[in-house]
């Protein structure tokens, strides 16, 4: 499940981690200047335009309005965080992630952080693995690697609670980009991205946030995979995945809609997908019971509507309500396959 800015700073500072002096956007302004930052659940919104800086009350009105109605990647917020600007000296980047290979927690580190990190190769991050006891060290490799000796205790003690919150929290991933280093020599967590292991939600009766965990049953396989996978039933879906590393694509992910799928879920996972910078085709596994093929057919037309970067589908649907989706689908001249192999085929053709 993912956490907006907001909340993943919120469980920064009960570390004290230092994030810039906020407010959630309301009618008037707590004070000024102020960033205005799109509160979805997704990257790129400096790029969007959902972050704005306002100087009085009139910007604040004008860009509060604007920002609320601007969709970013299929989304419009319903929240806008509202924080004091920062004077930007660099502009750092510093993540933890579960390597799944491995089975172990990750840093990850950049000299050049901000909205052009994907710009940056990828063998020039540092790669640090983490375990108990090994902050203090890293902090100190990552103060040589950012050229920032003066900042070693800092960035020891940083990594240390953000390890300690990292696990407390059973988090997948803790991006924070940028890490400001401002002109006073202060490290501030300018932005945060929190992805928490849904699996874990039994023993955090604690978690409670804005997004639905609509995704219960998705789960990142491979941020680079080439073919992004939707089905239904635990066992459907594997079977999907399988078939398509058998056929020699990379699957992204894996995705079980589960039995009481609707048009609103079954959107929700054509949004995670497009998240992903590398898939060329989307395979859809629908042999549908419970779930009916015209709800199904329903979100592909409002996801093909509503997202302009949704990759094309290789479609294979079947069961309760097919022929009423086949009708829907056929208007909209999509194409449905009559068997999963021939949706293979389609996707290889795309990949
Ligand atoms: P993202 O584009 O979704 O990752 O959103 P970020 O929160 O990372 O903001 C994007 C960019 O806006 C940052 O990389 C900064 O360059 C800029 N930015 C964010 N907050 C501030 C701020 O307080 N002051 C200034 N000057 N720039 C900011
Ligand atoms: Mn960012």
């Amino acid at each position: 499940m993912k956490l907006l800015e907001y909340e993943g700073k919120k469980i920064l500072q009960t570390s004290n981690i230092a994030v810039p002096k906020s407010f959630v956007a309301g009618e008037s302004a707590d004070f000024l200047p102020a960033v205005l930052k799109s509160q979805v659940p997704v990257g790129g919104r400096g790029k969007a335009g959902g972050v704005v800086i306002v100087k009085d009350d009139a910007e604040y009105t004008a860009e509060r309005e604007k920002i609320s109605h601007l969709e970013i990647k299929g989304y419009t917020p319903k929240t806008i965080l509202a924080e004091q600007p920062l004077d930007i000296d660099r502009e750092l980047y510093l993540s933890l992630v579960i390597d799944k290979a491995t089975a172990s927690t990750e840093l990850m580190a950049h000299k050049r952080g901000g909205v052009e990190v994907e710009d940056n190769a990828a063998e020039d991050f540092l790669k640090l693995t983490l375990e108990t006891g090994s902050a203090d060290a890293a902090g100190q490799q990552l103060a040589d690697y950012y050229d920032l000796p003066d900042k070693t205790f800092a960035l020891q003690d940083l990594v240390e609670k953000l390890y300690v919150l990292f696990n407390q929290q059973d988090m997948t991933l803790l991006e924070i980009n940028p890490l400001v280093l401002t002109k006073t020599g202060e490290l501030v967590a300018a932005d945060a991205k929190i992805t928490l292991d849904d699996a874990a939600q039994f023993r955090h009766p604690d978690w409670s946030f804005e997004l639905d965990p609509v995704e219960t049953n998705f789960v990142t396989l491979d941020e680079t995979g080439n073919v992004a996978t939707i089905a239904n039933g635990a066992g459907l879906a594997m079977a999907t995945v399988d078939a398509v590393a058998d056929n020699g694509m990379k699957p992204a992910n894996f995705l079980d809609i589960g039995g009481g799928a609707n048009e609103a879920s079954v959107l929700a996972a054509f949004k995670r997908i497009t998240e992903y910078s590398h898939v060329k085709v989307i395979i859809i596994n629908i042999f549908a019971g419970i779930t009916r093929c015209d709800e199904v057919a329903r979100a592909i037309i409002a996801a093909r509507a509503q997202l302009d970067d949704l990759p094309p589908l290789a479609i294979r649907l079947a069961g309760t309500n097919y022929e009423q989706a086949a009708k829907l689908l056929q208007q909209q001249n999509i194409p449905i396959h009559a068997n999963l192999d021939q949706a293979l085929a389609a996707a290889k053709e795309l990949t």
